[in-house]
């Protein structure tokens, strides 16, 4: 457990406190989701291509994978049919990838590319992700902007 953080340490504190924390799979969704920017492209690729997964299949699994890709390549040829659609930015498997270095960071489903994706990041650009710390328990608050603390429900607000 993370031990109770002063109020007005310093920032650069906060990020080496919460480097030596476990990788949870809270502190990942929350790196993943709020730091798009930190990510690389094949990273931002994989993510696009289980999110998409999930839309279709509601499962991101390699076997959703596969299923995803069946049913926007159908979907593909429908558009095709009907509408005549040629243009390769208007087709859904465009979503899906079929770069091998993309698929290696896919292969375990969505939670795993989550939790590997937060360790790179918070490996190489751990300075850079904005932790947002509740300033009681010292916890993760759920987004970057969030003013009450849903551990202890600690609220900061005009703080
Ligand atoms: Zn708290």
């Amino acid at each position: 457990m993370l031990p109770p953080l002063h109020v007005g340490e310093m920032g650069i504190f906060l990020s080496t406190t919460i480097l030596n924390m476990e990788l949870s799979p809270e502190v990942a969704r929350y790196v993943v989701r709020y730091h798009w920017d930190l990510m690389t492209d094949r990273e931002r690729e994989a993510q696009r291509h289980l999110l998409s997964t999930i839309k279709a299949t509601g499962r991101s699994d390699l076997e959703a994978q596969e299923d995803a890709r069946k049913s926007l390549n159908r979907l593909e040829v429908a558009m095709r049919t009907v509408f005549w659609v040629a243009d390769h930015a208007m087709t859904p498997s465009r979503f899906l990838s079929n770069d091998p270095s993309v698929l290696r960071l896919v292969v375990d489903g969505y939670e795993s590319f989550e939790l590997g994706t937060a360790a790179r990041i918070l490996q190489e650009r751990g300075a850079e992700v904005r932790f947002n710390l509740c300033p009681r328990c010292g916890k993760l608050a759920r987004t970057p902007t969030a003013k009450q603390c849903r551990h202890c429900a600690t609220d900061w607000h005009g703080a």
